[in-house]
């Protein structure tokens, strides 16, 4: 690099993050008759950059500037009397948008919630709009009122907006209302929202403890107040959330806070009532289903200590909390943790950073933890907390596999497991099939030519959505009429295979009588429908449950006996490394559904391939013994996780665009110290077209962190130098969960 000019001296200087994809921050001068003491990293100012004007994090007061002086520019203002963002908090920013080598303004911003990003006050409350009386006599009377003026005023009627409905607006209503407001005929007016949960009137005591759950909670509370990272390993229904719950009171006790994390899909209200019995103090819950005014709420009172017990999913990682005693990471297995797209962090793996910032023990819980976690354990580097039975008087469930080559079957359920299913609802008990694949039928076939409804703008097929009448693609969304007849021969088409829509019709014909409830991503759209399904299920109005993945995680169903894996075959043959350890958790926490009370539960495995090593190993060992096998294959195939890794994908609308930025990109590392990193590649995705992009990606491989993030270091930088990165989208992706 060059040695530039820089202006020294005349600090301090504002270091700011600004939510830019470029990977550095921006130097300004503090803001004129700024009172330079009073000046802390995790302020926030007002800059101008370009011709805008943006809100930015300060990250550090430099004593110097890499800029020159007459290319510094000034701040506008600084909007905090105190720093939004702790030390400890700025710090795992920082640190994770080094590791995961996203640009550090978007890493800020993901950890801000959105009123504070876009510079109102901490203490704000919920901005809403209505009409003022002039433009509801605008709306009705002769005014001249362009169409979208008036669809808006119609629109917002006697009532009012927010934020998150004007966005679902969409399109220009942003300009549209600032319009109306510039006439006088929209006013603002801010509304209070509910901060935190309040605590209830008195706290349930809960279950005494086994004397498993006892020694789990003495050892993590014996660590309070120092760092130590846990695996709670349970089985399902072992009791680990009441560890939890024990190891929480007593940091709450200390006058300490709690930060639990859980996966998007368990915050249930159920879930969250279940903390909230527990204790007398308020709860911040953090999901995405909150206003901004809400999330803003919640995370003040976080970050205030005014709720000393904190839930959320994924980015709750970066709330700041003034007295952190314990984190806990329920279900460390889950996909969710990790994101997926943008800034990829792993919420999972930054909550054991985050804890050892704060030298305090940090509690990964899960019945099948990843392999990661187990070989962190078996290093020494976490220790291992075992839960080996289940709690109360459930007993383990009795496993059997049902051979799909050989039973007889209706639309994919077979003989055997029809009789079962009748036997438990005949016993008054609930029955639960598990199918992980949404929709009527994953493929429309001719049967004269053996043509099959494809995606234009996917290489996969299109699902039949028989309720909907349409045909879906579950990758890009884009949906067609169902044709009656094959487009090359006009043979009359057919769905083949089953989906959890054609299993509930199935089911409703094989049982009559008993009532079927559906979840999956068709079914539950909207916040709430998750809890009137589980009501329908938790009052025994329902009878039957088929659903997705939905349905496998956390949720308790005490009168569900029978759990039926309707295909695993899915997961046998899956391309990514990960593939059968997603099978094996998936069977396991499906099949802790069943018998979870006082009732015996009983699982069935419908399978074409009842010899395939690991579903002979997960039934015979379990999943410790399948997790053992897998390790010693990943050891041999140097996946990890024995091995570090990263991924560098690109997509462009033209197809060779793809793989030619990635050679060039293989050919920029070429003269950097490798040090043992392998790149591999590039190739193209095995879903080389999706969404009308075409992808293809670059694998790079280690045997320790250090040298891969050496290298990524060096490389990334040269990247926007290649011709072709701008006319492709690319990511780096460190610790994928897939590299497909
Ligand atoms: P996990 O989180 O491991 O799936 P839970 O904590 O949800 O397990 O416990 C499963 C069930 O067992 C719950 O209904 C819970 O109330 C009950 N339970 C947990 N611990 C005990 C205990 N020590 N005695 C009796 N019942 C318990
Ligand atoms: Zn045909
Ligand atoms: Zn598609």
């Amino acid at each position: 690099m060059n040695k530039v000019t820089f202006t020294a001296g005349s600090g301090p200087f504002l270091r700011v993050a600004l939510d830019t994809p470029l990977r550095r921050s921006f130097d300004y001068r503090p803001p004129a008759g700024c009172n330079p003491a009073a000046l802390r990293p995790g302020l926030r100012v007002e800059v101008p950059f370009g011709s805008r004007t943006m809100v930015g994090v300060i990250v550090e007061l430099a004593g110097e500037s890499t800029l020159p002086p007459a290319k510094l520019r000034t701040a506008h203002s600084v909007l905090d009397t105190e720093p939004v963002l702790d030390a400890v908090t700025l710090d795992l920013v920082r640190w994770a948008a080094e590791y995961y080598h996203h640009p550090i303004g978007e890493a800020y911003a993901a950890a801000l919630p959105s009123m504070l990003r876009a510079g109102r006050p901490l203490n704000a409350r919920e901005t809403r709009w209505r009409a003022s009386s002039e433009g509801r006599a605008a709306a009705t009377g002769s005014s001249r009122l362009g169409p979208r003026q008036r669809a808006l005023l119609d629109a917002l009627g006697a009532g009012s907006v927010g934020d998150e409905e004007l966005d679902a607006l969409g399109g220009t209503t942003r300009d549209v209302l600032r319009a109306l407001v510039k006439r006088g005929w929209v006013e603002s007016f801010d509304v209070e929202v509910p901060a935190v949960e309040p605590p209830p009137p008195s706290v349930a005591e809960g279950p005494a403890p086994t004397s498993a759950q006892q020694s789990a909670v003495d050892a993590i509370v014996g660590a309070l107040g120092t760092f130590a990272p846990f695996l709670l390993h349970g089985v399902t229904g072992s009791g680990k959330t009441e560890v939890y719950l024990r190891v929480i009171r007593e940091a709450l006790e200390r006058g300490q806070q709690a930060l639990v994390l859980v996966p998007e899909i368990a915050l249930t209200p159920q879930a969250v009532a279940r903390f909230r019995a527990r204790f007398a103090v308020p709860l911040a819950v953090l999901h995405s289903g909150l206003t901004a005014g809400e999330r803003l709420a919640m995370w003040r009172a976080a970050r205030d200590g005014s709720a000393p017990v904190v839930i959320g999913t994924r980015s709750a990682i970066y709330v700041p909390l003034p007295n952190p005693g314990v984190i806990v990471v329920d279900e460390e297995h889950d996909a969710s943790y990790k994101q997926q797209e943008g800034f990829r962090y792993s919420a999972r793996d930054l909550a054991v950073i985050r804890a050892q910032r704060h030298g305090i023990p940090v509690v990964l819980g899960s019945a099948t933890p990843s392999l990661e976690t187990l070989q962190n354990a078996i290093a020494g580097r976490y220790r291992r907390v075992d839960l080996p039975e289940r709690a109360g008087a459930a007993g383990k469930p009795r496993v059997a596999v049902v051979d799909l080559r050989v039973q007889p079957q209706t639309h994919g359920i077979a003989t055997p497991v029809a009789i079962a299913a009748q036997r438990h609802l005949e016993a008054g008990a609930q029955v639960l099939f598990y199918l992980n694949r949404r929709g009527f039928a994953p493929t429309l076939f001719c049967p004269g030519c053996g043509w099959t409804a494809p995606c234009e703008q996917c290489d996969a097929r299109l699902t039949v959505h028989r309720r909907r009448h349409v045909l879906a693609c579950h990758h890009c969304g884009a949906e067609a009429p169902v044709p009656y007849a094959c487009p090359v021969c006009s043979t009359e088409v057919r769905p083949v295979g089953q989906g959890t829509e054609r299993i509930e019709d199935v089911l409703d014909e094989l049982f009559p009588g008993a009532p079927v409830v559906r979840v999956d991503r068709d079914t539950i759209r909207k916040r709430g429908e998750i809890e009137t399904a589980l009501e329908r299920v938790h009052s025994g109005e329902a009878r039957i449950l088929v659903g997705t993945q939905m349905l496998t995680k956390g949720h308790d169903f005490p009168d569900v006996t029978l759990v039926v894996v309707l295909n695993a075959d899915q997961g046998l043959f899956g391309t990514d490394f990960r593939a059968a350890e997603r099978l094996a958790q998936s069977i396991v926490q499906v099949a802790g559904r069943a018998g979870r009370a006082s009732r015996p539960g009983e699982v069935l495995i419908q399978t074409a391939c009842p010899d395939h090593p690991l579903l002979k190993n997960l039934l015979e060992s379990g999943y410790d013994g399948f997790a053992q096998a897998a390790l010693v294959e990943r050891e041999q195939a140097h996946w990890p996780p024995y091995t570090r890794l990263a991924v560098l994908r690109a997509e462009a609308p033209q197809a060779e665009l793809p793989m030619r930025f990635l050679v060039a990109a293989r050919d920029a590392a070429r003269d950097l110290p490798r040090d043992g990193v392998r790149l591999l590649g590039p190739a193209p995705a095995a879903m080389e077209r999706r969404a009308g992009r075409w992808r293809a990606q670059l694998l790079l491989e280690a045997a320790n962190r250090g040298p891969l993030q050496k290298l990524l270091g060096g490389w990334l930088p040269r990247l926007d130098e290649i011709p072709e990165s701008r006319r492709v989208r690319w990511s780096i992706d460190v610790d994928p969960l897939e590299v497909t």
